[in-house]
């Protein structure tokens, strides 16, 4: 039996693996199949406190895994595959094995989310893909016209790293201005190989007959016209959902499925807490998620001392 089952690695898993093994709780720390969560796919991190030059994304969470692991955390390659949560203690099914614990913290995080085009999911690993940084270098991409969708953080750091590679980079985006913080705004609009398309959407990936990116369709959203670009690549940034549909119907969460929090990290169920990107759809933020990490192994560990008493 697990005194705490953390599930996910990203900063929210591994600062709460970090507080879970001082604490003396041995916590079991399960990857999922994105082992370090989505910041590994980052190419620097710049606002991460402590890092004045910034920090590539997967050294960063390499540091904070040997971090936890120093104090007796165990990370295992592992898929959560069912909960049941309906007593204690809780059982889960990972790869096919039970598996009981007397707590659980969820920080299964966030996925990209996909434009939900016919065509885009065809052409998926064909030209089109979610993560620049894993993608970027391929001899398919170099001195090639790349496009780049969305108007926010995401797609401004991708632009931006994909400029080293293409010969240029069309950002795609659906308003007139960019929602992205004001230095990374005026960073990619001000480099000169990328070139903004505002008001538009991508309507279709071309070419699905080829398979193989050719180019995109566009439409302008503002005066209806159509037109298409030619480029190598799609590469699509435009936010993420909450890594949640194992908890559907159990945990509380909302409409779009990022997990409610009843008070502080706790969930609706005694004994399982919530942190990180699962569950904040406003900051975010990798040192937000490492904050919740480390409040919900606080509130696992109190919990687990109560019951004791
Ligand atoms: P985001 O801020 O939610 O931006 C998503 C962008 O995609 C928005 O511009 C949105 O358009 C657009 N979009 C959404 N659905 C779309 C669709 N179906 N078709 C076309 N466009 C669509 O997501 P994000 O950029 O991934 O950032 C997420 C969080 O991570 C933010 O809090 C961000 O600050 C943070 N982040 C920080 C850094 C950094 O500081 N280094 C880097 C990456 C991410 P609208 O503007 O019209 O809604």
């Amino acid at each position: 039996m697990e005194k705490v089952v953390i599930i996910g690695t990203g900063c929210a898993g591994l600062t709460a693996a970090l507080y879970a093994a001082r604490a003396n709780l041995n916590p079991l720390v399960l990857t999922g199949l994105q082992p370090g969560g989505l910041l590994t796919t980052t190419s620097i991190v710049e606002n991460f406190p402590g890092f004045p030059d910034g920090i590539d994304g997967y050294e960063l969470m390499a540091r904070m895994q040997k971090q936890a692991e120093r104090f007796g955390a165990r990370v295992k390659f592992a898929t959560v595959d069912a909960v049941d949560l309906s007593k204690e203690p809780f059982t889960l099914t990972v790869d096919g094995d039970p598996l009981q614990a007397e707590t659980i913290i969820i920080a299964s995080g966030a996925s990209h989310r996909h434009l939900g085009l016919d065509s885009e999911a065809k052409l998926e690993r064909k030209g089109v893909t979610y993560c620049a940084t894993c993608d970027g270098a391929l001899p398919m991409f170099r001195h090639k016209p790349l496009v780049v969708v969305g108007g926010g953080d995401s797609a401004c750091e991708e632009a931006t790293y994909l400029t080293r590679f293409a010969s240029v980079v069309y950002l795609i985006h659906r308003r007139s201005d960019l929602r992205a913080s004001r230095i990374m705004a005026e960073r990619t609009l001000d480099h000169a190989k990328i070139e903004p398309v505002w008001d538009s959407v991508v309507t279709e990936v071309l070419d699905v007959k080829q398979d193989k990116v050719t180019g995109v369709r566009l439409k302008n959203l503002k005066t209806n016209a159509e037109s298409t670009l030619d480029a190598a690549g799609l590469f699509v940034a435009i936010g993420h959902e909450p890594n949640t549909c194992l908890f559907k119907g159990v945990i509380d969460m909302d409409k779009d499925g990022y997990i409610i929090p009843k008070k502080g990290t706790a969930t609706n169920v005694p004994g399982v807490f919530v942190a990180g990107d699962c569950s904040d759809r406003v900051y975010r933020q990798a040192v937000t998620a490492a904050g919740m990490g480390c409040a919900a192994a606080i509130e696992a560990e109190r919990y687990l001392a109560d019951r004791e008493h």
